[in-house]
């Protein structure tokens, strides 16, 4: 029993001079940065592969969906990358001059706009050639939008984050892009805002206040929970907090609570940077060699190539089922 107590003092004296270590390592030493990407502009809902009739004109209620995620970013003070699908701007194969204006209204903002091939492209079920031209079809529309501006394309975010299911599809491509100037943008804090997103689509559309209300309050904890869990996985893998690239859906949930997670990261003492700033940071240069269909986070790709065990990898914040219920897709889509 002496012993016991013995050991259980000993534990006292260990947590009680170590608390004071961990809360600094946790609130002051890191220097917490993240840059925020939107990918589907220019809004994920509008269709680019098969444009309904009824989506001929952009429906009001998105273009008000749109305008409130634009003051949202304009008003939370935060640089972001928007990256585009240049075939949801068509209609019957014509780009249509409400769509394009999205667009413009972005870079009026100050926000940057990037590749993300004009329909969407799966590059491990469409090949490397297609891919290329899926590209090229985006570049057409994005170059002349940023010429008019003075600016070239320079970021290039693959859909799904599939980045080639084998090295030589990979190394093609990062040729294909390198040669028309384009870097790739990677992606650190992954979610699944696009499953909450659509829940939420469905609660707008039933017109049911209360459950819209609970999904805001829910999701931003939920996004905040998977900010931690990546800075954690870091620290782990790299010794520090790297600056963190996050990939949200443009979509009206992030529109509609994109103030209270910005306020929410703020809190917790991060400053909102440039995707440019962010990947100057050394662990970006560590070569990608992940070739799996899974669109998961950098960190994760190179922790598979350092060879971290299972364990590096738990605990990471899932969805709720009501959530996944609500949304309507698959459970084992998390
Ligand atoms: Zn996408």
């Amino acid at each position: 029993m002496k012993r016991l107590l013995q050991l259980a003092c000993i534990a006292l004296i260990c947590l009680s001079a170590a608390a004071p270590v961990a809360a600094q390592a946790t609130t002051a030493s890191h220097d917490r940065r993240i840059a925020i990407t939107f990918d589907d502009l220019p809004w994920a809902s509008l269709d680019p592969t098969t444009p309904r009739p009824a989506q001929g004109t952009v429906p009001p209620r998105i273009t008000a969906e749109y305008a409130r995620l634009l003051q949202a970013i304009e008003g939370a003070g935060t640089p972001a990358v928007g990256f585009v699908n240049s075939a949801r701007l068509l209609v019957g194969g014509q780009p249509q001059a409400d769509r394009t204006a999205m667009l413009d209204a972005w870079l009026d903002a100050g926000l940057e706009l990037g590749n993300h091939t004009a329909t969407h492209a799966d590059l491990h079920a469409v090949g490397v050639q297609a891919y290329a031209d899926d590209i090229l079809a985006c570049d057409r529309v994005l170059r002349p939008l940023l010429a008019r501006r003075g600016h070239e394309p320079q970021w290039f975010r693959h859909p799904y984050l599939r980045t080639g299911h084998t090295l030589e599809d990979k190394a093609a491509m990062d040729v294909f892009l390198a040669t028309h100037g384009y870097r790739i943008a990677p992606v650190t804090v992954t979610s699944s805002d696009w499953i909450w997103a659509a829940a939420y689509a469905r609660a707008l559309d039933s017109g049911d206040a209360a459950t819209q209300a609970k999904l805001r309050a829910q999701y931003v904890p939920y996004l905040l929970r998977r900010v931690n869990y990546f800075e954690h996985r870091s620290i782990r893998l790299l010794g520090y907090a790297l600056p963190q690239v996050m990939l949200l859906h443009a979509n009206a949930l992030n529109a509609d609570t994109y103030p209270d997670f910005v306020a929410g990261l703020r809190a917790r003492g991060y400053r909102f940077v440039s995707l440019d700033e962010a990947l100057r940071d050394p662990a970006y240069r560590r070569a990608d060699e992940f070739t799996g269909a899974l669109g998961t986070s950098w960190i994760h790709r190179w922790a598979i190539a350092a060879g971290r065990s299972w364990k590096f990898y738990s605990g990471e914040p899932t969805s709720p089922k009501w959530v996944i219920d609500l949304a309507g897709v698959p459970t084992d889509s998390e």
